[in-house]
């Protein structure tokens, strides 16, 4: 848009008209002061500014509009009748003008300069707004391959302690075994047989995250009884955690077409978080209903919880809260996992959380076969 400031109304009706005529946007401001209240709200590509005005000159004009960081990129053309020598024209220039046009104007002449430097000033407004994007994109890449190195740093890490614990396991079974202690024999496989375990599933979740990443996550849909699921991953979770009662709510009675094994994934995803994200405590609530004619499934816990700005990003890949990341294990891809099980069964996942009281962590999914979203 291009912004006339004269404080002759002939003179802004006039060229109003022949700059509309050419298609330009035209504003207009009859004094300085009005010229720069303008500037503050608008974005203009160039001022065509008169030099003698009552109150604020063109000069000050231009020099009060140079300190604007919203028109750092506009252009400005001085006209003026009366200020023909050359030390105002220098003035001009100097004080941020980009070309001083004196009275009477040529109306062919200045229309060419305002295309020329309209021209100019877009493309140089396009390539800015272009730099800035590029460079955003770098320190978005930049960011990534951060998050990228530190959760090689931290994966590293969690592979490393069940597998320390398993060699110490293996050391102590072969003293127990030369002693011919059987007892000791089996406790010792036992808890080796638990970290083997957790080796087992940070790897599942591990390779889970290349298969997301290379469109490989296959999906083995068909009918199952979701009470029969979540009866025996209730059983599982007392098995490892029996200091945590897990309530069940509800009874659906009902069969949910789907991939087994990835809903119940999902389901021991939220009632592990929810054991681990809730020290002192000992009761959790998974609630299962229909909805409409989807399936709604919920685990609520009385740990930590989150606050509104932690629990927005938490089914993002490698996302860990920062204030408890130290506190707990994690890798920060479980709930990601989760999302993309439940997305790709056309669903629904979601949480919610009161900081410092506990989560609710849930998510749809439609009961029937939905052609959209079964495997190809
Ligand atoms: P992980 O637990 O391995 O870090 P997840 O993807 O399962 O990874 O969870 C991501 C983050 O969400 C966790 O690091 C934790 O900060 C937060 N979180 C998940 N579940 C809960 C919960 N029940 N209560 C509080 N915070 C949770």
């Amino acid at each position: 848009m291009i912004l006339i400031v004269d404080d002759t109304p002939e003179n802004l009706i006039s060229l109003k008209k022949v700059l509309e005529k050419y298609n330009f946007e035209v504003d207009t401001a009859s004094s300085g002061e009005e010229a720069l209240k303008k500037v503050l709200k608008n974005s203009y590509v160039l001022i065509i500014l008169d030099v003698q005005m009552p109150g604020m000159d063109g000069f000050e004009v231009a020099e009060a509009i140079s300190g604007y960081s919203k028109a750092k990129e506009t252009a400005i053309i001085f006209l003026s009748a009366a200020n023909t020598e050359f030390r105002f024209i220098a003035k001009g220039y100097s004080s941020g003008g980009l070309d001083y046009i004196t009275k009477p104007v040529d109306m062919n002449i200045l229309l060419l300069k305002v295309q020329t430097f309209y021209r100019i000033y877009e493309q140089n407004r396009k390539l800015n707004e272009m730099q800035k994007s590029l460079l955003e994109e770098i320190e978005f890449r930049k960011e990534a391959e951060r998050k990228k190195d530190e959760f090689i740093s931290i994966a590293s890490h969690e592979l490393k302690t069940p597998l320390t614990s398993v060699k110490g396991y293996v050391q102590l079974l072969e003293r127990s075994v030369d002693k011919g202690d059987t007892i000791t024999v089996k406790k010792h496989l036992g808890k080796a047989q638990v970290q083997l375990e957790k080796l087992n599933s940070l790897i599942a979740d591990l390779l889970d995250i290349s298969k997301i990443e290379s469109g490989k996550l296959k999906f083995n849909k068909q009918e199952f009884c979701i009470d029969e699921l979540i009866d025996n991953v209730i059983d599982v979770m007392h098995q490892s955690s029996p200091e945590f009662k897990i309530i069940k709510e509800g009874n659906t009675k009902c069969k949910v077409y789907g991939d087994e094994m990835r809903i119940e994934q999902v389901v021991i995803n939220f009632l592990t978080n929810a054991i681990k994200y809730s020290p002192g405590t000992s009761e959790i609530k998974l609630s299962c209903n229909i909805k409409g004619d989807g399936l709604f499934l919920s685990v609520k816990d009385y740990g930590i919880g989150m606050s509104e700005d932690q629990l927005k990003n938490v089914f993002e890949k490698f996302y860990r809260v920062e204030e408890t990341s130290q506190r707990f294990q994690g890798l920060g891809i479980g709930l990601y996992i989760a999302s993309e099980i439940i997305k790709r069964h056309g669903g629904e996942i979601g949480v919610n959380s009161t900081y410092g009281q506990g989560s609710e962590f849930y998510f749809i999914i439609p009961l029937k076969f939905n052609q959209d979203f079964d495997e190809l």
